[in-house]
Formats: C-alpha cells, sequence, structure tokens
C-alpha cells in the first residue's frame, strides 16, 4: 500500500501533499497496517478510531 496517511485523521492519501478531510498537511508516510472502511457509521473499529467517512485509513502510525 502507498501513500501517505493525515495524522490528524488518519485517511490514506494517494495523490497530493494535503489532506482532503482536515486539509493538514502534516503527512506521514511511516505507517503500517490499513482497514478499508465500508461502513463508517455502523463499525465499532471506526468508532474507535473517530473515523466517520467510508474511505483507507491507517491504523497504526509510527511517526
Ligand atoms: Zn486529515
Amino acid at each position: 500500500m502507498e501513500g501517505k496517511v493525515c495524522k490528524s485523521c488518519r485517511i490514506v492519501i494517494a495523490h497530493g501533499d494535503k489532506c482532503p478531510l482536515c486539509g493538514s498537511a502534516d503527512l506521514t508516510n511511516k505507517w503500517s497496517n490499513y482497514t478499508i472502511m465500508l461502513n463508517a457509521e455502523k463499525s465499532d473499529l471506526a468508532k474507535k478510531l473517530g473515523i466517520k467517512i467510508n474511505s483507507t485509513f491507517a491504523i497504526t502510525i509510527k511517526a
């Protein structure tokens, strides 16, 4: 899985230097494990991670 991850909302960003969700430029490529959220409003993991939209999110951010 390629891409950068927004440190504040964990979304995986394939292109660009800015988070499409929160507009943050604080991205990292040091992450591992990801989940593809298809049912964010019903998922316990989504609640735990604070995810509200369906997209790809990193589980572990290393830096
Ligand atoms: Zn963000």
